[in-house]
């Protein structure tokens, strides 16, 4: 057994001693009595009695050691600037946020929403949440209209926090319209919009409702608000992300065990310790950035690089060219912006002195062995694949080179974390699998410190979606195939469910299919990933017409699947907008109605669909691969 194999052991069996351990590396402002209340499985209350402030760990905590170390520094090459605030500055522009906020009438529990792209503002908002204790929820800036109601109308925000506009490969992408579209759409509207005016789109502001950072940032300067004391198992924030419905989920986190998990990640899985460089590719919008752009690296005392651009603009050396200029010790990227670096001149890896870095973090979807390969080679450095969900917050599986440096295998995230007491488990018989054999990849309650502690505003729904799949236990499931090998390595072979992938993020296709079902023309559609050489997947739909007779004018094929492609933008954004949507007559269902999805998609992939004795009417396959 390893020392990373040991040291997970010890979290399971001797867990309250170890997690009492973990969670000196936070401050608590009250200790806690009781490491872990699990008195309602699959429920846990972690730290309990205690408590404590994420945004006094992540910045109050480091002004007499650090204060005029860098603690974010801003980096755009959307717009050509940079900005670095050392401790104190971080400090004072978190307690301006959290000035005005409370000026509108936010305080502990409230909700604020916050759509932002990827700028200092962004960061100082979640922060200034963090400190009231009120529950922030980003939304990706990706997202359009119809998924940002849906997020309003779940969290009920008092205060939505947004800027004009983001841009995106030098292209200028408005918010402001796609928010007062979205609040138009919306049964809970806010009381309040606070805008930052980055001069990109010119707007009119909404009288009585919209606020303008500037001003309210001058009006509050140099107010200082305390950090709010919090039970260890209040809300921090709720992140919603895609299942199989069409309605998002609000993943909930809580404040103690958060800030335990990723203080000690910080350590243990990133090797860093406080006055590091850290530089995540990731968005504030996904949980990754949460975690590992905001989050973690301040509660661990170092700096974190907030990037703002394309891996490739002004050329395919960027993000080398940081690690370069800032020292980055620790760097967190996706596979998919590493694909992308492959069309690359492979000379740029080697332009810059990359003697800094440690390693080279990836997660958010499959890292497949070549990509791997490739990196691995080019820099010279570890590739460290970890695995995890939005809804555990930080890695399931990952190498653990702070506990010890144990080689890795390309296409595994190597062994369990610490705390997750992960298994391989028989979907049909809910039994523990062996080696080599593939199962569904499940967790024993408790989930460790920092997963999600509910679903927002819906306990059973919590349980029903996570705890209620595997047959005669009680566990959570990932909906993620997988399988450890002979030598303990864990491989993750794809999704149980029909949640897909795209360049790293996750769609439920059904949100895709809702949307495409809304144009007038289309009586029913199925949307599938599609496996895709850059993106990892993309979404491909099939669209049965409520009269196919439309298609017959010359042109009309290209129009309607235009017209959907955009109907589909204009909805959920452009992450969710099919590569492909395709005409057919019928959809390939079961004789009880069920869309045959890996059938589709074996088609699609010019593989072998498999047992097809259920399938209604055979032809239908065959108007699908016909259709490509
Ligand atoms: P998200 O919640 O958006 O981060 O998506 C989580 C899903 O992404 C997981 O359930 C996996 O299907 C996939 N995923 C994340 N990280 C990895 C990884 N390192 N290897 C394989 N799949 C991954």
């Amino acid at each position: 057994m390893n020392a990373v194999q040991a040291f997970h052991r010890r979290s399971i069996q001797d867990r309250d001693q170890f997690w009492r351990e973990q969670a000196t590396a936070i401050h608590w402002h009250v200790p806690f009595s009781t490491v872990v209340d699990e008195s309602k499985l699959p429920f846990a209350k972690w730290f309990v009695g205690g408590q404590t402030n994420l945004c006094f760990n992540a910045v109050d905590r480091w002004l007499d050691s650090r204060g005029d170390q860098a603690a974010l520094i801003w980096v755009s090459t959307e717009v050509d600037q940079e900005q670095t605030y050392t401790y104190r500055q971080l400090y004072q522009e978190v307690n301006a946020v959290a000035a005005m906020l409370k000026a509108q009438g936010v305080g502990q529990g409230d909700r604020v929403l916050i759509y932002m792209p990827m700028v200092p503002e962004a960061v100082f908002a979640m922060l200034a949440c963090a400190r009231l204790g009120a529950i922030h929820s980003v939304v990706f800036g990706g997202f359009a209209s119809v998924n940002l109601a849906q997020r309003i109308d779940d969290a009920q925000p008092k205060v939505i926090v947004c800027a004009d506009a983001g841009a995106r490969g030098g292209k200028v992408t408005p918010y402001k319209p796609l928010l007062d579209k979205a609040i138009s759409l919306c049964t809970a509207p806010p009381e309040k919009v606070i805008v930052v005016d980055r001069g990109l789109f010119a707007f009119e502001p909404v009288a009585g409702r919209d606020l303008e950072y500037a001003s309210l940032r001058k009006q509050f300067d140099g107010v200082e608000i305390p950090a709010v004391w919090l039970d260890s198992s209040a809300p921090s924030y709720v992140l919603y992300t895609s299942g199989t419905t069409g309605k998002p989920k609000g993943v909930q986190r809580d404040v103690g065990g958060y800030a335990v998990a990723l203080a000690s990640s910080i350590k243990h899985i990133f090797n860093g310790k406080p006055g590091d460089t850290f530089l995540c590719t990731s968005d504030i919008g996904w949980v990754v950035g949460h975690s590992y752009i905001v989050y973690g690296p301040l509660i661990g005392g170092q700096t974190t690089i907030l990037y703002e651009g394309t891996p490739v603009r002004p050329d395919g050396g960027i993000l080398w060219s940081l690690v370069e200029r800032f020292k980055v010790d620790t760097m967190f990227s996706a596979p998919t912006a590493i694909r992308v670096l492959k069309k690359q001149d492979p000379g740029l890896l080697k332009k810059y002195d990359l003697s800094s870095l440690r390693a080279l973090y990836m997660a958010g979807e499959p890292l497949d062995e070549p990509t791997a390969q490739w990196i691995s080679e080019g820099l010279g450095k570890p590739i460290i694949d970890n695995y995890w969900q939005t809804e555990t917050g930080w890695p399931i599986l990952a190498g653990q080179p702070g506990i010890e440096n144990v080689p890795t295998k390309f296409g595994s995230p190597s062994f369990p974390v610490y705390g997750f007491d992960v298994r391989v488990i028989d979907e049909q018989t809910g039994e523990d699998l062996g080696p080599n054999q593939k199962g569904v990849v499940a967790i024993v309650p408790p989930l460790p410190p920092g997963a999600m502690t509910t679903i927002w505003g819906d306990d059973a729904r919590f349980v029903e979606t996570y705890f209620s799949s595997i047959p005669g236990r009680q566990v959570y499931s990932t909906f993620d195939w997988g399988l450890v090998d002979e030598e303990d390595y864990w491989f993750i072979l794809g999704r149980t469910d029909d949640v897909i992938n795209v360049a790293g993020h996750r769609l439920g296709t059904r949100e895709i299919e809702e949307s495409i079902n809304s144009h007038s023309a289309v009586a029913e559609s199925a949307v599938v990933g599609i496996a895709d050489q850059l993106k990892g997947q993309v979404a491909v739909g099939f669209a049965v017409l409520k009269d196919p007779s439309v298609l017959d004018a010359a042109g009309a094929t290209q129009k309607l699947e235009a017209e959907i492609m955009k109907v589909v933008d204009e909805q959920l954004g452009p992450v969710a907008r099919p590569a492909r949507v395709r005409f057919v007559t019928t959809l390939p269902k079961t004789r009880s109605g069920k869309v045959l999805r890996r059938a589709i998609v074996a088609v699609c992939e010019g593989r072998d669909p498999g047992d097809l004795t259920t399938i209604e009417d055979p032809t239908a396959l065959e108007q699908i691969k016909d259709s490509l």
